[in-house]
């Protein structure tokens, strides 16, 4: 276990620099155009893989740290740099984390490298959980896996909504109810390999924010993959199907809604760096605007909103680190990676908002980012769980009873 310390190794602070270079001179100059067109930014993936910062390695590099806090901070400037063009560059994680999570050695030596490709040829990876009646409550989800003892496939049938990079990715994992009568505790993952006849894409969202992020359905119509496609393997989820049924008959709870405690703090962090953009943006732009003979900054109403703003950024960092830090030495307790994405979510609304506040009537109009900015950060308190799903949480941990 390594103790909790604020000060980065000289390792990360190159890091975070390499990736604040990146996010300035690669992402930032084209934000704008990506967010307009409404497309996934291949170039700007394509450049990323070439360097390196697309790639399973890096992803690997900055998630097993052991003090926790590199995948964070890395976060952090890439998303100070814009939140879809960031998230087409992490969205293949979530397949990746779904993967690493549940899969066997040799599932994870299988799918893993083909969620990224190679540094000339990238591919993406998504994760398929949510649909159209399940997005909270994942417990009601209505695609099913069946086991066909004819062939020895699993069948996956139904339509997946809201998946980033859905129908787009070369690997799709994709959760499907094995057992309905035992609600989550009967799903399972899989793996749906590159080019498997049956997945397309439905309807492609078109979105207030994180427009350069590609999100779809994706629709499932008697896709066939191998038993080596299950995560974690046949015995394994006999097993927990054993648990979850001798649960229901003796009326026994198993935790649930904090399966996703670990990955929240890099979520989290993702906020983070829209927060910062838009406070340095207003910072800068109030030193700079001038009213009533003074620059905007001298009047104490606005400066005062800018020293708000840098003291909730910098608490919202600080339960971030500690979650993060946290997830990594020994596990998380009591809510305290829905603690850091509830409160960077909302920070980061807030935050934007405030920075069109900053600048007025061009806080308003596309001349300047902060409008966009705001458009992205909305999304922080709906996605990964929303902000009541984290309070739920936390509630539950710190009052010990099933809150609904
Ligand atoms: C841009 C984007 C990308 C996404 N990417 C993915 C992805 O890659 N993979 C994936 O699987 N999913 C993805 N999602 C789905 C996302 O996780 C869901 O949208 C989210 O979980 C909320 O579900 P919902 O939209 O069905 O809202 P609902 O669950 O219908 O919630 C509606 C409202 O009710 C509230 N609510 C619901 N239940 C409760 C309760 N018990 N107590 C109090 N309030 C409650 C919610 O907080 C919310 O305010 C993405 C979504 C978006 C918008």
């Amino acid at each position: 276990m390594i103790g909790f310390s604020l000060a980065l190794s000289d390792d990360q602070r190159q890091l975070q620099s390499w990736v604040h270079d990146f996010a300035a001179n690669v992402v930032r100059p084209v934000a704008a155009e990506w967010d307009d067109r409404e497309e996934f930014p291949w170039p700007v993936v394509q450049e990323a893989a070439r360097i390196g910062l697309y790639s399973l390695d890096f992803v690997a590099n900055a998630s097993f740290d052991p003090t926790g806090l590199t995948l964070p901070v890395v976060t952090e400037e890439l998303f100070w740099g814009d939140a879809g063009i960031g998230l087409a560059i992490l969205g293949s994680g979530l397949a990746a984390a779904a993967i690493a999570g549940a899969g066997t050695p040799e599932q994870l030596g299988e799918w893993l490298p083909q969620c990224y490709g190679t540094a000339d040829d990238p591919r993406l990876g998504a994760f398929c959980v949510s649909e159209a009646d399940a997005g909270s409550d994942v417990s009601s989800l209505r695609t099913r896996a069946t086991f066909d003892e004819a062939t020895g496939d699993w069948v996956l049938t139904g339509t997946k909504a809201w998946i980033t990079n859905g129908g787009i990715a070369d690997v799709h994992v994709v959760v499907a109810t094995v057992d309905p009568a035992l609600g989550a505790r009967g799903q399972a993952a899989f793996v749906v390999p590159p080019g498997t006849p049956g997945l397309s894409m439905g309807q492609k969202y078109r979105k207030s924010g994180i427009r350069a992020s590609h999100t779809a359905e994706v629709v499932l119509d008697d896709v066939r993959v191998p038993e080596r496609c299950l995560l974690g393997g046949r015995e394994r989820l006999e097993e927990k199907l054993g648990r979850a049924r001798d649960a229901a008959r003796t009326g026994e709870r198993q935790p649930a809604m904090a399966t996703f405690e670990a990955t929240r703090p890099a979520v989290a962090a993702q906020a983070l760096g829209i927060a910062r953009a838009a406070f340095e943006y207003a910072r800068d732009y109030a030193l700079e605007r001038r009213t009533f003979g003074k620059a905007i900054a001298e009047h104490q109403a606005v400066a005062f909103l800018l020293a708000d703003m840098a003291t909730e950024i910098d608490a919202a960092r600080l339960l971030v680190w500690r979650a993060a830090w946290q997830a990594n030495n020994g596990g998380l307790r009591g809510g305290e990676g829905s603690m850091s994405k509830l409160k960077a979510g909302r920070v980061a609304v807030w935050a934007t908002e405030r920075a069109m506040q900053v600048l007025g009537g061009a806080g308003f109009v596309k001349d300047h980012p902060v409008e966009r900015w705001h458009r992205d950060a909305k999304v922080y308190d709906i996605f990964e769980g929303t902000e009541q799903i984290q309070q739920l949480v936390i509630a539950r941990a710190i009052t010990g009873l099933r809150v609904e």
